[in-house]
């Protein structure tokens, strides 16, 4: 089945009226950006940072950091657009080196930006290694579970602080790197207009901002049908997201596992997202229904489903009204 998507390798990612997207991808290693280049992939949405940490028996050290950074930006050219997320470690991520507390509610825990600005030396150890490899590819910095203005203004100022040092050291990194968040909380999302004042950029986790918004575990197999990004709840915090960074002239990618899906790539690409970062086997095939689609005509579409009262509709409507997808 792959084959038949060979012709999209090197094409831009555009749709049937000629209005361009990026699709890049989500990794998790070094050897997972190099699979992503050769899968046709414009870039990194999301590099998962968690592996460096989950993989060692220490913290792992901003030499090693830097390293495998540097690692993914050469994968790709100098332009191309690379997204790393800072750690996004704790809750039902164990790390027997933290000597993390046991929690309820891991989930609804100490973990990602929580712990990082809790820790701010092992996160400025992360920026630097991430600064330090800026110098060598368009990388961007992403902090993970934003929930207030408060935690997004302090990750900021850290990551102002390790600029300040580094450039007072004489090391080369990219002064005006782009930070943004990842919009997986449901307070974040309805408070978008606010952040999007400040950040440079949103990425839209909407395996989180699922399991959030409808109050039930991602990783419940019971729960399967309460965690559908197609809900028309989660489309209209997508809509606003979407709306507030436009407004405040921002882009807005999405990395969770819907940004790869078809019934949820029409309306995606009717509210007029930027960026969709996908697992590298899926880009090719996005690639290939985008090409078949009218953003155009895909607006009316999510205007539709937006107005629907339940992911089933929403699903039953692309089926009946979007026959590309077929
Ligand atoms: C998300 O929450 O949608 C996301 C992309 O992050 P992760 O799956 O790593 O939590
Ligand atoms: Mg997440």
């Amino acid at each position: 089945r792959q084959e038949q998507y060979q012709t999209y390798l090197n094409q831009p990612s555009m749709s049937a009226d000629g209005v361009q997207v990026e699709l890049v991808a989500n990794i998790g290693s070094v050897k997972d950006a190099e699979q992503a280049a050769a899968s046709g992939a414009e870039g990194i949405g999301l590099f998962r940072t968690e592996f460096l940490y989950m993989d060692a028996e220490e913290l792992p050290s901003e030499e090693m950091q830097f390293d495998a950074y540097r690692k993914v930006a050469e994968a790709f050219g100098p332009e191309t657009p690379i997204v790393i997320r800072t750690s996004d470690i704790g809750g039902d991520k164990e790390l027997a080196y933290l000597n993390l507390p046991k929690e309820d509610n891991p989930f609804l825990g100490y973990r990602a930006i929580r712990i990082c600005l809790d820790r701010a030396d092992m996160f400025k150890t992360q920026l630097r290694a991430i600064l330090r490899a800026s110098a060598f590819g368009n990388l961007k910095v992403m902090f993970p579970m934003v929930a207030t203005l408060g935690e997004w203004r302090q990750a900021k100022s850290i990551l102002d602080e390790a600029k300040q040092e580094l450039t007072e050291a004489g090391i080369a990194l990219n002064r005006n790197i782009e930070a943004g968040i990842m919009i997986e909380i449901p307070a974040a999302a309805i408070l978008a207009d606010k952040f999007a004042k400040e950040v440079d950029f949103f990425s839209i986790g909407t395996n989180d901002l699922v399991q959030y918004t409808m109050a039930a575990d991602r990783m419940n197999p019971k729960l399967g049908y309460l965690n559908d990004p197609l809900h028309p709840a989660v489309l209209q915090l997508i809509d606003r997201v979407i709306a507030a960074a436009h407004a405040n002239g921002k882009w807005v990618g999405m990395c969770g596992e819907m940004a790869g899906q078809k019934h949820a790539l029409p309306i995606l690409l009717g509210l007029g997202l930027d960026e969709f970062s996908m697992s590298a086997s899926a880009v090719l095939p996005a690639r290939a229904l985008l090409a078949k689609l009218s953003k155009q005509n895909m607006k009316a579409i999510a205007q539709a489903a937006l107005e629907l009262g339940s992911a089933e509709e929403v699903r039953a409507y692309i089926e009946e009204h979007v026959s590309e997808i077929h």
